[in-house]
């Protein structure tokens, strides 16, 4: 579904992403691990051209990410992505956050997009805090509210750039069972994360990328065993 092909980013003279391929099968979850600094959202962001690779190929869904000429919303209608910071309006109900992107986005009236927004808080288990503000939420259920908005616009793919980073310890475990989810209902995501024991559970291929390049990638269990290259073995046993 998306092939990234020898993709290059630089910054002015700094190289922080050196000739990437990944590739993200239909239906897969593949987590991207690495360093800060590593290039893992300028990765993930030239997915979506919210960052202009310099060069290289990214397919995505039978057309070329990096044409000029593609319609960037139509893409990003395709491949939804979820931050750090959710970023949901403070004034604005957990449904009104959902339903606003509907109709901003994908144009639908307000009874359609209201339905399709239950549902979707529905997917994430939040349909009874539809009519909370984000602030009598915890950070896990913003974060899930935040997933619904995502999803609400049926994508092919998201990309989620450190979805737990900013919660608690003890929220994060919804959220990862939000995506668990996700993942059994077939959707295909790209995920930085530095939850290594979600990764080794859930993920069907581990991305490692350190100073702009993948070092390896492989299944769960190439990447956290004992046959890793030095560089992988050192930075997860690190992590944990
Ligand atoms: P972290 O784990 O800290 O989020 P990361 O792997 O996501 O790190 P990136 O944010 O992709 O790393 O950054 C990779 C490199 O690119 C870093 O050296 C960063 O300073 C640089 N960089 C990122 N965005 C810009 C920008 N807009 N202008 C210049 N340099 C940038
Ligand atoms: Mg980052």
């Amino acid at each position: 579904l998306l092939r990234i092909r020898d993709v290059s980013k630089k910054f002015g003279s700094l190289e922080v992403l050196k000739s990437i391929n990944v590739d993200v099968s239909p239906g897969e979850l593949v987590f991207l691990i690495g360093p800060s600094g590593s290039g893992k959202s300028t990765l993930l962001r030239c997915c979506n051209r919210l960052e202009e690779a310099t060069s290289g190929s990214i397919r995505f869904d039978g057309s070329e990410v990096l044409d000029p000429k593609l319609d960037v919303n139509a893409l990003r209608r395709r491949i939804g992505m979820v931050f750090q910071s959710f970023n949901l309006y403070p004034h604005m109900t957990a449904l009104s956050n959902v339903t606003l992107a509907l109709r901003k986005v994908l144009g639908k009236s307000g009874p359609e997009s209201k339905t399709i927004a239950m549902a979707a808080l529905e997917r994430v288990g939040l349909a009874h805090k539809a009519s909370a503000y984000p602030a009598e939420l915890s950070g896990g259920q913003q974060q899930r509210v935040a997933i619904a908005r995502g999803l609400a616009l049926e994508p092919k793919m998201m990309l989620f750039d450190e979805p737990t980073s900013a919660l608690d310890p003890e929220l994060v475990g919804s959220v990862l069972a939000t995506m668990r989810s996700m993942r059994e209902a077939g959707m295909t995501m790209l995920v930085v994360s530095h939850e290594m024991r979600f990764a080794r559970e859930a993920a069907d291929r581990v991305v490692f990328m350190e100073g702009g390049v993948v070092v390896e990638q492989g299944p769960p269990a190439q990447i956290f065993g004992p046959d890793a290259q030095p560089r992988t073995r050192a930075f997860v046993s690190n992590e944990d």
